[in-house]
């Protein structure tokens, strides 16, 4: 948006004394309408400070957050009308920020330039923390296993919805806090945690991007890959001329349908077993990839994949949905019979992930689902490690891992001054 059209958007919001957008839609409660006020007065570098003190993601948050169902699923212009354009308004900002070389600002507490925190993981909820302890004056190292930040913001997100040079600019204004990095650290595999105990606190964010089966017959045959691992390698087979189905029916799904048809395959068919309404994905994603040709078959499930070495077809059935006493969300349940076959070249799982098998000799308790548990103050069963962003297996976006990684910040800071 040009710099009029972002004071018009500005101006359309109505400066909301209850401010619903920031304290029911936003998952890191940034003071949206402040922000906005700033803006309608072009006073951007206020505008940052004011969004800086909840969070260091703006120019990422604002491109890819869910608006729809956060910030802006909850303004009060959209009752009767469309929301404020909260999420430009902020990548704005952001941007503003980054062309300007603005600084985020420190508050220096004495009481903590001694203390020592070792972060594992770069990704959100890693930098967030780590943004958020150095800001007072922390010394922070990040351990990460590869020869950069970001995690999924760089090898998850695809580039046509978020730009990675926006991403590193976004870091290198964090790292000018002066947080250390030491690359290519992996643990479970070349650090361990009892190599960190000169650290007064850990904070463990290291995601978790392994692709979950289905648990079928076939779903070892060549040509079945994983969303994740295919978007995080991006090690592509030959895709051209190809059909393809994904299943599953998230922002993992559509990301991937959308990545196969720019490798010219000639079909990309996503499956999902509830109807469109209950689809996880973002509407707005839906539409795009419907428009870019991507085929939707929706109350579909696979049932088995066929083939000898290689994929040959699938079996699918068709499902109707129910409702269960014990749940609000519809269930989808097998037509009985209704089983067909499709001529398929490819099938990709985008089902959700899980963590990497090593977490389970940390030594940490885990949560029935294998996350890593945490208290309310995001502490691990290790009463000096702390835990957060999608290794705890709560909500799985930017925002939410974000959050973890500010709440861990400030409850760190409060031990440490007790
Ligand atoms: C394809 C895709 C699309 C998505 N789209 C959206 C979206 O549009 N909006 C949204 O809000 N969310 C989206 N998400 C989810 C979002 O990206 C994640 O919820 C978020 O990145 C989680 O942050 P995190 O810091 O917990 O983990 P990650 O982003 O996974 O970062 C973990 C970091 O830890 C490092 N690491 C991993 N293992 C180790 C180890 N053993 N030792 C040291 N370092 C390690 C990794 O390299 C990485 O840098 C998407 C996810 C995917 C996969
Ligand atoms: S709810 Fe909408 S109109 Fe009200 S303050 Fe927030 S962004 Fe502005």
């Amino acid at each position: 948006m040009k710099q009029e059209s972002i004071k018009e958007e500005a101006k359309y919001c109505l400066n909301c004394k209850n401010k619903p957008c920031s304290i029911k839609g936003c998952p890191l409660n940034n003071n949206i309408p402040e922000f906005i006020e700033q803006v309608k007065q072009e006073n951007y570098e206020k505008a940052y400070e004011i969004l800086s003190e909840t969070t260091i993601m703006q120019p990422i948050c604002g491109r890819i957050c869910a608006h729809q169902k956060q910030c802006q699923g909850s303004c009060t212009r959209g009752i009767k009308g469309k929301p404020v354009n909260i999420g430009e308004l902020e990548a704005f900002v952001g941007d503003y920020a980054i062309k300007n070389n603005l600084k985020i600002k420190k508050q220096i507490n004495e009481k903590l330039v001694n203390k020592k925190v070792a972060i594992i993981g770069g990704g959100p909820s890693g930098l967030t923390c780590a943004a958020f302890l150095a800001k007072q004056g922390v010394k922070v190292t990040i351990y990460e296993r590869y020869n950069s930040l970001g995690g999924l913001l760089i090898y998850g997100i695809p580039e046509f919805r978020l730009s990675k040079d926006i991403v590193k600019k976004a870091i290198d204004k964090i790292l000018e806090l002066g947080i250390e990095v030491r690359y290519n650290q992996k643990l479970g595999e070349n650090l361990c945690l009892g190599d960190l105990k000169k650290y007064d606190a850990i904070y463990l964010a290291f995601g978790g991007n392994i692709s979950c089966k289905m648990g079928i017959d076939g779903e070892n045959l060549i040509g079945v890959y994983g969303a994740n691992e295919l978007l995080e390698y991006s090690n592509y087979p030959n895709f051209e001329d190809k059909e393809v189905i994904i299943n599953g029916g998230g922002n993992v799904a559509i990301d991937i349908a959308r990545v196969i048809k720019r490798k010219n395959a000639k079909k990309v068919t996503i499956v999902y077993r509830r109807d469109k309404e209950q689809m996880p994905a973002e509407k707005q994603e839906i539409e795009v990839a419907q428009k870019e040709d991507i085929e939707f078959l929706y109350k579909n499930n696979i049932v088995k994949i066929n083939g000898k070495e290689k994929v040959e077809s699938v079996e699918l059935i068709k499902t109707e949905l129910v409702k269960k006493e014990e749940s609000t969300r519809l269930f989808p349940m097998d037509i009985k019979g209704s089983n067909y076959v499709k001529k398929i070249d490819f099938v990709i799982m985008a089902l959700g992930s899980k963590l990497d098998d090593f977490v389970k000799d940390l030594g940490i308790e885990m949560t029935p689902k294998n996350y890593i548990k945490v208290d309310k103050n995001l502490k691990t069963s290790n009463p000096k490690i702390y835990a957060g962003g999608d290794i705890i297996g709560q909500e799985k976006t930017v925002a939410h891992a974000s959050r973890n990684g500010r709440d861990a910040a400030k409850k760190i800071i409060e031990e440490f001054c007790k």
